[in-house]
């Protein structure tokens, strides 16, 4: 968005104080991706674009379409392409090709390259000479959520702008505000989420609390010792256990961890979770030691996280979380 915003505030046709005006025939075209100077690359699937650019398949072409309408509609949701997505050597081969040609009508050019990280070797060597050597009035913006994954030939070559968390009232305000979120959900949506306004809003819409309850749930099963419950949450939850999801469960059972553990130390001034103090309760109050062994417990789901990431199989990692949640939940003697 701020690049975006950027983009348009550089091309902007308002007063110089007022860009971007987000009123203008330039800020409406950058606004609808539609600016004829405005170059977009972003992770897709093979897209088997033909020599003027243009995608083949009309199904890859539907969800490169409906990708667009998200970005321009609600830029805060994700949206999920059915097969696996890079930024692939032929969006970049598009792209230096469209730098070759003359600006239309902008005073700048401008390249948005989003999550930079997920260019291949060869991508980002195919890019690196455009970079060295841009068109004269191009701005190029790279986004990342992950530095460290980018080709330092490439890193050197740009000037990184850190983004810090929001602060909890700031995100409290934009899901009120802009999202009509009642501040029961909105506060803890804005806790949980670390600073993160994305993963608030993601969090205060319905559909992705299931993460949250499941979260809830196999905390509840492990510390009543549940075998059989957590056999059948297997099966409720089946069609959530793909990647992103159980990345979420993950993130969710750290937090629901930390509150446990301030509350097997009776501090419930400072807990996350805070519309569920019942249920925190509840597990605490038959669990024992929460608080000596969360550092353990917190390094070993990092290391599930890790393994999610590579791909491990999802059914081992959910079976090792809970008995490693048992384990970290010992039962009060
Ligand atoms: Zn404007």
């Amino acid at each position: 968005m701020t690049a975006l915003y950027f983009g348009m505030a550089l091309n902007c046709y308002a007063l110089p104080e007022l860009r971007p005006c987000g009123v203008c025939a330039s800020c409406h075209k950058f606004l609808s991706l539609e600016h004829p100077d405005f170059v977009y690359v972003f992770p897709t699937p093979n897209l088997n674009l033909n020599s003027e650019g243009e995608i083949k398949k009309q199904e890859v072409l539907k969800q490169y379409q409906a990708y667009l309408d998200n970005k321009r509609n609600s830029p805060w949701a994700d949206f999920f392409f059915k097969e696996n997505t890079e930024i692939r050597r032929e969006s970049i081969a598009l792209l230096i090709k469209r730098l070759e040609l003359s600006i239309h009508e902008a005073r700048y050019r401008v390249v948005i390259i989003e999550n930079a990280d997920q260019m291949n070797m060869q991508t980002s060597n195919a890019f690196l000479k455009t970079l060295e050597e841009p068109p004269a009035n191009t701005v190029m913006i790279l986004t990342t959520e992950r530095m460290q994954m980018i080709m330092p030939t490439i890193l050197s070559r740009t000037q990184p702008i850190y983004f810090k968390p929001l602060s909890r009232s700031i995100i409290e305000n934009i899901l009120a505000e802009q999202f009509d979120t009642s501040l029961a959900v909105a506060k803890p949506a804005a806790r949980i989420s670390a600073g993160n306004l994305k993963m608030a809003i993601r969090i205060a819409s319905d559909a992705q609390s299931v993460s949250r309850d499941w979260a809830f749930e196999i905390m509840g099963l492990a510390a009543r010792r549940d075998d059989l419950g957590f056999y059948n949450t297997l099966d409720k939850y089946k069609e959530h256990q793909v990647k992103d999801r159980v990345i979420d469960l993950l993130k969710y059972i750290r937090i629901i961890a930390g509150d446990i553990a301030l509350l097997s130390i009776n501090d419930s001034t400072n807990i996350t979770n805070v519309d569920k103090l019942d249920e925190l309760n509840q597990i605490s109050s038959i669990s024992s030691q929460a608080c000596d062994s969360i550092h353990e417990y917190l390094l070993i789901l990092e290391d599930f996280n890790r393994k999610v990431d590579g791909n491990v199989n999802l059914n081992l990692i959910m079976i090792n979380l809970y008995i490693q949640t048992k384990h970290f939940l010992k039962a009060k003697l």
